[in-house]
């Protein structure tokens, strides 16, 4: 006997997830200090001052377990939003409900929809569940090619994933495409959108995904504290959907999948409003600012609704590939993201930082420019 042979196929199938080393690891190993990470998404503010003295507060309390039904911030959350606090389900981030989507409604043999590139959790979901990814390209402007979505629904789709704005790319569909495609939708399916970033949209025309959620059967918008809240290390996050589809969410959950201090964080952080004004104000000074600035380096973007964005650092005339420009980055103690994984291998994923941070992504760019490395 060996293990192997006892591994569910579609589970030996998978890649591990490679996680990016510890930043005092990096800096170690190249011999550099005062390193930045421009890399995941994280606001640079830090987490609102407000949850972190209420997580001081709580310290002492956590040989309890925490509320398994997230009472008071499911209450909290459902004003906030104005759905019953059933349309709601908590997870372990995000991540957590998409992990809760794929148990409760993909098997082998069903298929789930969703862009790519996108969001790196979507087929470790789906073909974690044995389920088969059907996966649509993004149209020239690396955007969800919708129209060719709606054409990949076929009789064994059961899921379809939107993730608006798009991680890696950062763009966004508007209203019209969006309800569009809401509208076309078979009603036997389960429509998934990812709006872990919605909070820094700035388009008008941004989609209202959580009226559709509260419209249309089967519909959940997913939502995040790891992003604009800035407590990705705590890991919450939210379904709003369909009470009936949530209860059904609410079987496939673990009774504690989020933490004391993570409950408590999240309801003090939404009280603290004025914190997520000032993370959406430095965010679009910030992205104008690289936007403009990468532009003036020849270099190409995408318009971003995100607190990222996506650059084409390499190819014609300039280094042979992301992936160099991104070692020579870290060489300059900047860490930004290489996106070789998802078929995009001219191109980096650069968070938005602080000020300080955002000019010295700028300007180890244009100095790996002047050498020819960018
Ligand atoms: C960061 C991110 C999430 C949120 O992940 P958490 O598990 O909530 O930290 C979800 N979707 C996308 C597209 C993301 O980029």
């Amino acid at each position: 006997m060996s293990i192997e042979s006892l591994v569910k196929p579609h589970i030996a199938k998978l890649e591990p997830y490679q996680p990016g080393k510890p930043v005092e690891e990096l800096e170690r190993e190249l011999g550099i200090t005062g390193a930045i990470k421009l890399a995941s998404n994280e606001n640079p503010l830090g987490p609102s001052p407000k949850a972190v003295a209420a997580m001081r507060a709580a310290l002492d309390g956590v040989n309890r377990y925490p509320d398994g039904g997230s009472f008071r911030l499911r209450a909290k959350l459902a004003a906030r939003l104005g759905v019953e606090p059933g349309a709601l389900v908590f997870g372990t981030g995000s991540d957590g409900i998409l992990e809760f989507l794929a148990k409760t409604f993909l098997g082998p043999g069903d298929e789930a929809i969703y862009a790519w590139p996108s969001f790196a959790m979507y087929p470790i979901v789906v073909n974690g569940s044995g389920a088969t990814s059907v996966t649509v390209p993004l149209d020239d402007g690396l955007a969800h090619d919708l129209p060719a979505m709606r054409r990949a629904i076929g009789p064994r789709t059961r899921l379809v994933f939107v993730c608006n704005p798009n991680n890696p790319t950062g763009t966004s569909v508007g209203a019209a495409a969006f309800d569009r495609f809401v509208e076309s939708l078979p009603a036997d399916l389960v429509l998934a959108v990812d709006e872990a970033y919605v909070e820094y949209a700035r388009r008008p025309d941004f989609p209202d995904a959580l009226a559709w959620a509260k419209r249309r059967p089967g519909t959940i918008v997913l939502r995040t504290f790891s992003k604009i809240y800035g407590l990705a290390g705590l890991r919450v996050g939210y379904g709003v959907g369909d009470p009936e589809l949530v209860g059904f969410l609410e079987r496939a959950r673990h009774p504690f999948d989020v933490g004391l201090l993570g409950q408590i964080a999240a309801e003090a952080a939404l009280d603290d409003l004025e914190h997520v004004e000032r993370a959406r104000r430095l965010n679009g000074e910030g992205m104008d600012f690289l936007v403009r600035e990468l532009a003036a380096l020849g270099l190409e973007t995408w318009p971003s609704d995100a607190n990222f964005v996506l650059a084409r650092v390499a190819g014609a005339g300039r280094a042979a590939n992301g992936r160099a420009v991104y070692e020579a980055l870290l060489r300059e103690g900047v860490i930004v993201r290489p996106m070789g994984g998802f078929g995009l291998t001219e191109h980096v994923r650069i968070t938005v930082g602080l000020p300080e941070e955002n000019a010295r992504l700028v300007a180890a760019l244009r100095k790996l420019r002047a050498e020819g490395r960018a």
